[in-house]
């Protein structure tokens, strides 16, 4: 089999503006402009990938990430054995030098087409399952207390028990957002918090984490900006709360460097951010050989990359969401699904789809509704 071409189709899908997300990173994400891939085959199996194209994020968007698409690696992959992941991997992510979101979608179309001419779902290819079902949790946006607690609220009657509280907006609203969040949901659902890089230095982070703490949380992601691991470090070794390392953390590379400072002790990993299940899953198993945890975090992927972090989910063993329960709940803040069949997620847990490859299929006439002209 090879790849014959790869076809891209930009989309945007509006999210329920009640609960779209304002962080610690600025902005709010209330529209997600993302990309479709379809690789196609000389056999006729069609792959489907997803990019997030979220420039605050990732520095990309649906331009460029078509533009590479086409110029770089339809290029480079044309007459390859898709099948093959890791050569398929050599030819094309070097044409680029960043931009792991959009290769992660081309390779994300790879495993599909290579699930679906074995008759296996991805999760199989990967190893099999070491877990059937993978724990989640909501993400309470950055919003005003009263409007937060809401959102918490209306978390528990999806079916969520743990969430995380977006923080790093400023010191003051953040403990109120924390303290209502605590109060409207009781004592018995597990809150973390994630700052997005949002508190400016090591005192301010330590200061507001030791408030934070009196409403009882039991995380704490991504404290200072991305590019301070010695930061990091430093507010890791100054509270006693597991430290998540999210925006640090792309590279095998920048694993290796936070797990050498003594920065964090979880990796929060997403398909997008590695450059694909394959990068992603070696950061795991990195993080799993020297004792620490990884999570699944999110980009609120729509139905092909919730996808394909279910199957990295479900069969990576250095992926540990029943202490610290993954993202993956972003289908789940739109307003509507492209998926033909939605994927089997609710409140507090995500399950594989069984069909081969990523498992899922396209209703076409959605994508055409919401495709950017
Ligand atoms: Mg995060």
């Amino acid at each position: 089999m090879k790849i014959v071409g790869i076809e891209t189709i930009p989309v945007r899908v509006p999210i329920h503006p009640n609960i779209a997300i304002k962080s610690g990173r600025g902005g709010q994400h209330s529209l997600s402009p993302f990309l479709l891939v379809k690789v196609r085959t000389d056999d006729g199996i069609v792959g489907l990938g997803e990019a997030s194209c979220t420039p605050r994020w990732s520095g990309e968007d649906q331009v460029t990430a078509k533009h590479f698409i086409d110029q770089y690696f339809a290029p480079a992959l044309i007459g390859h054995d898709p099948t093959n992941i890791d050569e398929c991997g050599k030819a094309f992510h070097p044409t680029i030098a960043g931009n792991p979101f959009t290769k992660a979608a081309v390779e994300m179309a790879l495993w599909d087409i290579a699930g679906k001419a074995a008759g296996k779902p991805v999760y199989e290819l990967l190893g099999g399952k070491v877990r059937d079902s993978v724990a989640t949790k909501w993400s309470v946006s950055g919003r005003e207390p009263d409007k937060a607690a809401e959102i918490a609220r209306e978390a528990i009657a999806k079916g969520f028990k743990k969430m995380k509280v977006k923080v790093g907006i400023d010191p003051e609203s953040d403990v109120a957002r924390v303290k209502a969040v605590r109060e409207a949901v009781g004592r018995d659902i597990r809150i973390g918090v994630d700052a997005n890089g949002g508190w400016r230095n090591v005192e301010t982070a330590v200061n507001v984490i030791n408030h934070l703490d009196e409403h009882d949380i039991y995380f704490v992601e991504q404290p200072v900006p991305q590019g301070d691991i010695a930061g990091m470090a430093l507010v890791h070794g100054r509270v006693h709360l597991p430290i998540i390392a999210d925006e640090s953390v792309y590279t095998l590379q920048d694993a290796r460097n936070l797990a050498h400072a003594k920065a964090a002790d979880v990796f929060s990993i997403y398909v997008g951010k590695a450059g694909g299940i394959r990068c992603a899953k070696r950061i795991c198993d990195f993080a799993e050989s020297v004792g620490l945890s990884c999570t699944v975090g999110s980009n609120l992927e729509m139905g092909i990359g919730s996808a394909a972090m279910i199957h990295l989910a479900v069969a990576t063993s250095g992926i540990h969401p029943d202490v610290f329960p993954c993202d993956i709940i972003g289908p789940m803040f739109y307003e509507d699904d492209l998926l033909a069949e939605p994927l089997p997620i609710k409140g507090g847990e995500a399950r594989a789809p069984e069909k081969p490859g990523l498992g899922v299929e396209l209703d076409d006439a959605k994508v055409e509704k919401y495709r950017v002209r």
